[in-house]
């Protein structure tokens, strides 16, 4: 999709799901959050002009190996399932699989989601992970915060989701709460087509100098209070 634009650099088209506070969300009209911002200093650092495409969590890989898109950024975890598919630039994030629960819930830990009711975001880490969970009934919801919302009304026990969301889904619905204990260690990274060297490289070079002068952290820090 690059290249196609008036633009003197062209378009370059991120893929992503605008519904994991605080990577990606709505505001209006707009999608806002951590990978909407690292995308638009990536564009500017290659002198074109972003443009962000809202879809399934599970259609992003697609789009970016088909060539409808240029870049997947969705808080995307570095997985050798997905590396068959799509090429990955460096990591940006840390991350974790969060356990969320209700107040005063028998489930204290990972041991003991055993054969509980887990509700996760479908195609997501979370959904694989959770599936390994010995004897758990795993439901799958389009969005996280549908998740959240059954747990609130008991339909499910558990929610596994990133951490970051955990924080902000946890916030808006009363009586729940988040695990110490993280279920996995993850890390995020802009997914881009196989046959993509050219833009690969130069997505990591744009990476380097937003680490290198700080402006990553002051994006990151935008969004989350350390
Ligand atoms: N990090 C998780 C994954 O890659 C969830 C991402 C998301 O829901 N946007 O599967």
């Amino acid at each position: 999709a690059s290249g196609e634009d008036s633009g003197s650099g062209g378009t370059l088209v991120m893929a992503t799901n605008a519904e994991f506070p605080p990577y990606e969300y709505h505001e209006g009209d707009e999608i806002v959050g951590i990978d909407a911002d690292i995308a638009a200093a990536i564009a500017d650092e290659l002198g074109m002009e972003l443009k962000i495409e809202d879809m399934a969590f599970e259609s992003i890989i697609t789009a970016v190996s088909g060539g409808k898109a240029d870049m997947g950024l969705a808080g995307m975890t570095v997985d050798p399932d997905r590396l068959k598919n799509v090429n990955f630039s460096d990591t940006y994030a840390e991350a974790a699989q969060m356990i969320i629960v209700k107040e005063g819930s028998d489930i204290a830990g990972v041991d003991d989601l055993t054969g509980k009711k887990i509700g996760v975001q479908l195609g997501t880490t979370g959904d694989i992970y959770a599936e390994d969970i010995e004897d758990a009934e795993v439901e799958r919801y389009n969005k996280g915060m549908e998740a959240v919302q059954a747990l609130q009304q008991d339909k499910i026990d558990a929610v596994v989701i990133d951490g970051e969301p955990a924080k902000v889904f946890a916030a808006e619905n009363e009586g729940l709460k988040i695990l110490d204990e993280p279920l996995t260690e993850e890390e995020y990274a802009i997914a881009i087509a196989k046959d993509n060297d050219e833009l690969l490289e130069k997505v990591n070079t744009a990476l380097a100098n937003l680490k290198d002068s700080g402006k990553l952290d002051e994006i990151i820090g935008k969004y989350i209070s350390a």
